[in-house]
């Protein structure tokens, strides 16, 4: 009898299984957009240019890596600030933000949970159907029973805008709704501005509690644009919190940074509810790591490294759009009668494809092209190399 003979086996993550066998695959042509990740034209993983240019920065004036103070790099974190709320903004003036640094998206997000769970601890967790994957098991993980609004329509191929409403209006006070900012994954549907307004009055009249999930500002329409967002929350008066990811934005997916933003009432509240995030990072990990907080912090905090970045971003925005455009003309051209235009109506990395479970798994049998059953499809891992070769494929199965 061993301390863990009673230990299951947990299932295999979806998309990490997808990637071995991928990698295992022998089709000289296979493609792989089962990936969450952005590819250059080439295929390969960008690394951008105001990255190298900050790091080579910093190599010249090399600095010992003493411990961050447990909230992170505070020229990082008033970055966040003015990147997610707006420099001039009235919650960054007064300070009522509360930034920490996190370790990547997913690190903000867990920081906020546990913060949430300890605030509110009968609270439910309310997420979009379907959702990125890691948002189920991360709230559950923190301990909260988690449910699902209405979001994605299959027969109308887009958002089930009144069942999401129904479904917010039917959550009780408190419960916690987290909200895609932009840039759906996995479904690429973003509601319109004049829905957002619904939603904000729908969780404001509620007394619901937001959580947004910002993995992809910049990838949408743009930095500000993606950002709109928040200025309606903050407009309408209501408290929120707000993970961050750079993984994407600064294709810096292994060097874990995002963060968490929580906006209080005021400076005074603002404080407090820092102090107690701390815990949840000092309990956790401590303090987070240097290397990344810094590339970004001296990327957003100087002009010039800025420009060159929001640069190189709207440079994998309008490649994937044109992606998607790529997708749509090759899938015509490959004899599909079907209408795709909502392919380049979604935005993102992510496209929902509308495909079965059996076409994805023909997809990759017989064509070495990898999706995610559920029909997702990475358009970011396109390219002018592979999109008709995929769009053959398709049009095959
Ligand atoms: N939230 C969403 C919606 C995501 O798609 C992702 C990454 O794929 C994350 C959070 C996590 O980002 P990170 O890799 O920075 O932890």
């Amino acid at each position: 009898m061993s301390l863990f003979s009673a230990v299951e086996m947990a299932p295999r993550d979806p998309i990490l299984g997808l990637n071995e066998q991928y990698a295992a695959d022998a089709n000289p042509n296979k493609v792989n957009l089962g990936v969450g990740v952005y590819y250059d034209d080439n295929g390969k993983l960008p690394l951008l240019q105001c990255v190298q240019a900050a790091e080579k920065a910093l190599m010249d004036k090399p600095a010992a890596r003493g411990y961050l103070p447990i909230d992170g790099i505070a020229a990082y974190d008033a970055a966040v600030k003015s990147l997610v709320f707006g420099t001039d903004s009235e919650p960054v003036k007064s300070g009522r933000v509360a930034t920490v640094q996190g370790l990547g998206g997913t690190g903000g997000l867990k920081i906020g949970a546990d913060f949430l769970k300890k605030l509110n601890p009968q609270a439910k967790v309310l997420i979009s159907d379907p959702s990125w994957e890691n948002h189920r098991a991360l709230f559950t993980q923190a301990g909260f029973e988690v449910g699902s609004y209405r979001y994605y329509d299959a027969v109308k191929r887009g958002i089930n805008f009144d069942g999401m409403l129904a479904d917010l209006k039917a959550a009780a006070p408190g419960t916690v709704v987290v909200l895609h900012a932009c840039c759906h994954n996995p479904t690429g549907y973003d509601i319109t501005p004049a829905q957002w307004d619904q939603v904000i009055a729908t969780v404001k009249a509620g007394q619901l509690t937001p959580f947004l999930d910002m993995a992809y500002q910049g990838f949408g329409a743009g930095l500000a644009e993606d950002g709109a967002v928040i200025g309606k929350f903050v407009a309408a008066g209501l408290l929120f919190f707000v993970s961050t990811s750079f993984s994407k934005s600064f294709s810096l997916y292994g060097e874990r940074v995002g963060a968490l933003s929580v906006l209080a009432g005021s400076k005074e509240e603002a404080d407090r509810v820092l102090s107690q995030l701390k815990i949840m990072i000092r309990t956790n990990y401590s303090n987070p790591p240097t290397h990344g907080g810094a590339v970004v912090a001296a990327v957003l905090n100087n002009p010039e490294l800025r420009a060159l970045w929001e640069k190189e971003l709207g440079e994998m925005r309008q490649r994937i759009k044109l992606m998607r455009q790529k997708l749509v003309d090759g899938l015509k051209a490959a004899g599909v009668k079907q209408d795709m235009s909502f392919i380049t109506q979604q935005v993102g990395m992510f496209s929902y494809s509308g495909l079965s479970k059996e076409q994805m798994v023909r997809l990759r049998g017989e064509f070495g092209v990898y999706g995610t059953d559920t029909g997702r499809m990475c358009v970011a891992a396109l390219n002018s190399k592979n999109v008709d070769y995929v769009c053959k494929a398709i049009a095959q199965v």
